[in-house]
């Protein structure tokens, strides 16, 4: 008998069909005699109606009520979903972050989870019912509703697997798997049978929203073997598990240069023009960004002309508007002349275990981009990984460029 942890997305859960759907699927597991926790996001976009809601009373909307109104939404598909298995004739209980007990540290609408309360789930599972948990939200040490992110069912399912000591923790979704690209803007992409959680971790921190980041280095920090897959096809998905070390060569992708390209749409991006140069500035800025929980992408310094510099620096449009705050303060303080926030920019990725031995990788990006006409604002490379800013208008063709220029529709 296995012990399995299913994650299904809004999209899966977005109609009473659909509700049902999931229902059967999750009774099917069951029935086959597995032991199963479900956790399940909001229906359909209503997260982001939710938020459309807030921004109708206020632009600046109190981080901690804006918690309590987001968890709503994971809170409808748990009741329905519950009511949906028991009329199937499928013992069920809707559980709420709270509930079960997923502890997270004290930090509104992106909070890391510290600690996971297995006893109540447990409880559950032994007098034959299916707990239905609600994804995304937590509750802080003295009782304080909080969320986990944009995507944070995913990170919500690995680390109830993780304190389950789960066999296989199932993200189920709208598409069949992790694909070499987003398949919604390459429609050749080709889906990605075998990964281990480092080239996962890489995907999802550079854009790939189908499985969250925080979710990606929970599964590798506990080794929860996962498996991305379809709610609506029965096809086997991406299997994400392990370092490539231990896993024989066969059962894996090849390593290829470049596997996979990623794109992140919402990214703002900061520049503090003339700040002196001396030491401690970057340590001044960059420890204010951090105090006020900013995650901060690409740094990029200019080289200094006349005892000054440039800093520019990315972070997610979500943490914009606290991103400006602070850098404005600080830059005020420092003398730098000013503060430039840029919105309309898009990171697009290659990612790839190969490319730290291939030299050319970064050329054949660059000479893509080129043949596009597509403007570089800003570089970053790691060992298996180069991302480059460009205007969010041309990231879409960019991410189509990229994934032609390194073959990536072929098999290998
Ligand atoms: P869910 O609501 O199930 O969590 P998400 O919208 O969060 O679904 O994630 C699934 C989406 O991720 C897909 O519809 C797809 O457009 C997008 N996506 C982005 N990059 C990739 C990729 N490399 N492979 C697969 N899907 C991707
Ligand atoms: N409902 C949340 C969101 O839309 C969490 C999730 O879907 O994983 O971001
Ligand atoms: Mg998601």
């Amino acid at each position: 008998m296995a012990l399995i942890v299913q994650k299904y997305g809004g999209s899966s859960v977005a109609t009473a069909e659909k509700m049902k759907h999931v229902a059967r699927r999750a009774a099917a597991t069951a029935q086959a005699g597995n032991r199963v926790v479900v956790v399940v996001s909001a229906p359909g976009d209503m997260t982001d109606d939710l938020i459309t809601r807030a921004r109708e009373v206020t632009d600046q909307a109190p981080a901690r009520e804006m918690d309590m109104l987001l968890a709503v939404g994971e809170q409808v598909s748990i009741a329905l979903l519950s009511m949906a298995l028991q009329a199937l004739g499928c013992a069920a209980t809707s559980l709420a972050g709270w509930q079960v007990r997923v502890l997270t540290e004290p930090v509104h609408t992106k909070a890391r989870i510290l600690d996971v309360d297995r006893g109540r789930m447990l409880d559950e599972l032994n007098r034959g019912r299916i707990p239905v948990v609600a994804g995304f939200q937590g509750v802080t040490a003295s009782g304080e509703v909080t969320t986990l992110g944009r995507g944070g069912s995913d990170t919500t399912a690995v680390a109830l697997a993780a304190a389950l000591g789960a066999d296989f923790c199932e993200i189920y979704t709208d598409v069949t798997g992790v694909f070499t690209a987003d398949p919604r803007i390459v429609p050749d992409a080709r889906k990605l049978h075998r990964l281990t959680y480092d080239e996962m971790l890489e995907m999802a921190s550079s854009g790939a929203v189908v499985l969250q980041t925080r979710a990606a280095e929970y599964a590798k920090q506990y080794e929860v073997p996962l498996h991305v897959r379809s709610t609506f096809h029965e096809e086997e998905g991406t299997i994400i598990m392990g370092a490539r070390a231990t896993i024989p060569e066969e059962s894996m992708e090849p390593t290829r240069v470049v596997n996979a390209v990623t794109h992140d749409l919402s990214v703002t991006k900061l520049t503090v023009v003339d700040l002196p140069d001396i030491p401690g500035v970057a340590h001044r800025l960059f420890n204010q960004l951090a105090e006020a929980h900013v995650n901060v992408d690409m740094i990029v310094q200019t080289a200094s002309r006349c005892r000054h510099a440039d800093i520019s620096f990315t972070t997610s449009r979500s943490d914009a508007h606290i991103a400006i705050e602070a850098t404005q303060r600080v830059a005020r303080e420092l003398g730098a002349a000013r503060v430039d926030a840029e919105e309309g920019v898009a990171k697009v990725s290659v990612v790839g275990a190969g490319m730290v031995s291939n030299p050319g990788v970064a050329s054949t990006m660059f000479g893509a981009l080129a043949a596009e006409q597509i403007n570089i604002q800003m570089i970053s490379t790691s060992e298996i990984k180069i991302s480059c800013i460009v205007s969010v208008d041309e990231a879409q063709r960019a991410v189509r460029a990229l994934h032609r220029a390194y073959n990536l529709q072929d098999d290998a």
